[in-house]
């Protein structure tokens, strides 16, 4: 994430590229008007807003980790993925979890209880936690019914422990998954995208 720290305005990219790397790329055009490569949309941002110059900007490291989901069967292996990002001390973490393990775990509760476990397991030294609600799916209703029941039990605890709570019941089943009736379409994917975007810019 880009941010003018002279109007807080935000933008977010993405890039697999070095960070460094793609920053420079924002940043030559600012301080080199001269140069002949076109602007990217935050530079221009800078270019054409008075008294902006290339120190104004500001990035903001977002880092996507997936966790593989054939190796990360237990909470524990999710502890061992988990702890060198930890170790590299991020001001925030967000952790969002995929509804298989709401079919692994017997209950509601003892689903709630795994993700708070991983929330755990990032709560410390200094580093913000946020969970991410589970998303709905329409293949069965049971699991639909508990994956409700989960994120309720799970907005209370993030209340009550000022954990971070990111809710994505602008989502609904009826609207957004696609015929498979598990993975959510396209419009879904940019609407969660969407959500943590939001989450993320306090907006
Ligand atoms: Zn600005």
């Amino acid at each position: 994430m880009i941010q003018c720290n002279r109007c807080n305005l935000q933008y977010i990219g993405e890039t697999e590229r070095r960070l460094k790397d793609r920053f420079d790329e924002h940043r030559r055009t600012i301080d080199n008007p001269n140069n002949k490569s076109k602007p990217t949309t935050a530079a221009e941002h800078f270019l054409s807003s008075p008294n902006h110059t290339a120190n104004d900007m500001q990035l903001i490291p977002i880092e996507k980790i997936f966790s593989n989901r054939d190796s990360i069967r237990t909470t524990s292996d999710m502890a061992d993925h988990i702890r060198p990002i930890v170790r590299r001390k991020p001001d925030s973490i967000i952790i969002h979890v995929g509804t298989n393990s709401l079919r692994n775990s017997d209950s509601s509760c003892e689903c709630a209880d795994e993700i708070v476990d991983i929330g755990r397991m990032v709560d410390q030294d200094g580093i913000s936690v946020t969970i991410s609600s589970l998303t709905a799916r329409a293949d069965d209703n049971e699991l639909a019914k508990r994956a409700k029941e989960v994120n309720k039990i799970l907005r209370k605890f993030c209340r009550q422990n000022e954990w971070g709570f990111i809710d994505h019941n602008n989502i609904t089943t009826d609207q957004h998954i696609n015929r498979s009736r598990l993975h959510l379409n396209r419009s879904v994917t940019s609407r969660l995208s969407q959500n943590f975007i939001s989450f993320i810019t306090g907006q």
